[in-house]
C-alpha cells in the first residue's frame, strides 16, 4: 500500500484491542506490514480482517509477553525473514490494581512488573539491532500521565511507567548517534477496557476514542520524525522536554 511507511515493517504489542489496535490499523493504512502481538487471536483476527480488506497485511503473533523465551525467538523470527524492522510500538501493559502499597498482592504486583517494565525491556533487547539496521528506525513507548502524577493508589501502575520512561531515554541516549529515534507516549484518557477498569464509574462517552488517539500516535513512526529521548503528549499533541538532572 502506498503511504508515508510504505514497505516498512512495523512490531505493534498489545494490538487485540484498544489503542493497539488502532495504532496497527494506522500503521497499516500507511502502508506498513504490521507484526500484530497479543494473548486474545480473535482480537489479532479482526484485526486482520480490516487491514487486509482495507488492502493492507499483517503477521499475527499470539504471544503471552510473561514468556521472555517467546520474545527472544519473536526476534529471531524477524531477523531470519526480514533482517530488519522499521517500527516497534511498545504498547502492550496492564493496570494492575488501584490500591494502597501495603494492599497490594504479590502476584498482582509481580505480573504487572513483568508485562510493563521486564517484556518492553526484553523486547527492545531483542529488537534493538533490527530497528538500528533500519534507515529510520522509530521506536514509540506507551506511558501514562500516572508516571508523574503520583495520585495515591496508583503508585504500581506508576512506577511501571516510570521505569518505561526512564528505559526510553537511556536507549535514546545510547542510539543518539544512530538513524533510530525512541520516544514515550502519554496517550491521556482514552476509551478504552483499561481504562473503565481503572474509572468505572465514568462515562467512557467523555473520553476520546483510541481511533482519535492512534491518529496521534501513528505519524511518530514516520522517517521525519527527529526528536529523540521525548515524552510525547497526545492532549498536547506536541514532544515535551524532559528537564536536566538538577
Ligand atoms: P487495553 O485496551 O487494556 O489493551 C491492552 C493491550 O495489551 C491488549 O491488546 C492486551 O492484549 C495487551 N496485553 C495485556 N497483557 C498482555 C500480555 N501478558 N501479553 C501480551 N499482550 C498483553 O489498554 P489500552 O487502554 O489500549 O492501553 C494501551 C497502552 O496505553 C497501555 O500501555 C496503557 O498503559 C497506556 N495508557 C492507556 C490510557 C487509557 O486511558 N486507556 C492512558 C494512559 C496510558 P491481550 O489481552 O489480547 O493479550
Amino acid at each position: 500500500m502506498a503511504g508515508r511507511l510504505s514497505g516498512r515493517l512495523a512490531v505493534v504489542t498489545g494490538a487485540s484491542r484498544g489503542i493497539g489496535y488502532q495504532i496497527a490499523k494506522g500503521l497499516a493504512a500507511e502502508g506498513a506490514h504490521v507484526i500484530a502481538v497479543a494473548r486474545t487471536v480473535g482480537g489479532l483476527e479482526e484485526l486482520d480482517d480490516e487491514i487486509k480488506s482495507a488492502g493492507g497485511s499483517t503477521t499475527l503473533v499470539p504471544l503471552d509477553l510473561t514468556d521472555m523465551g517467546g520474545i527472544d525467538r519473536l526476534g529471531g523470527a524477524i531477523a531470519d525473514r526480514w533482517g530488519k524492522l522499521d517500527v516497534f510500538v511498545a504498547n502492550a501493559g496492564l493496570l494492575g490494581v488501584l490500591a494502597p502499597i501495603g494492599h497490594i498482592e504479590a502476584k498482582t504486583f509481580e505480573k504487572t512488573v513483568t508485562v510493563n517494565i521486564t517484556a518492553t525491556w526484553r523486547l527492545i533487547r531483542s529488537l534493538d539491532p533490527l530497528l538500528r539496521k533500519s534507515d529510520a528506525g522509530r521506536a514509540i513507548v506507551m506511558s501514562s500521565g500516572a508516571a508523574h502524577s503520583a495520585k495515591a493508589f496508583w503508585a504500581l501502575y506508576a512506577a511501571t511507567k516510570a521505569a518505561d520512561e526512564a528505559l526510553v531515554r537511556s536507549w535514546a541516549n545510547e542510539t543518539m548517534n544512530s538513524a533510530l529515534r525512541v520516544n514515550s507516549v502519554n496517550p491521556g484518557a482514552t476509551r478504552t477496557a483499561m481504562r473503565a477498569q481503572a474509572m468505572p464509574g465514568e462515562d467512557p462517552k467523555t473520553l476520546p476514542t483510541a481511533r482519535e488517539v492512534a491518529a496521534r500516535i501513528v505519524p511518530l513512526a514516520f522517517p521525519d520524525v527527529t526528536e529523540t529521548g521525548k515524552l510525547f503528549d497526545v492532549r498536547q499533541n506536541r514532544f515535551l522536554d524532559y528537564r536536566d538532572p538538577a
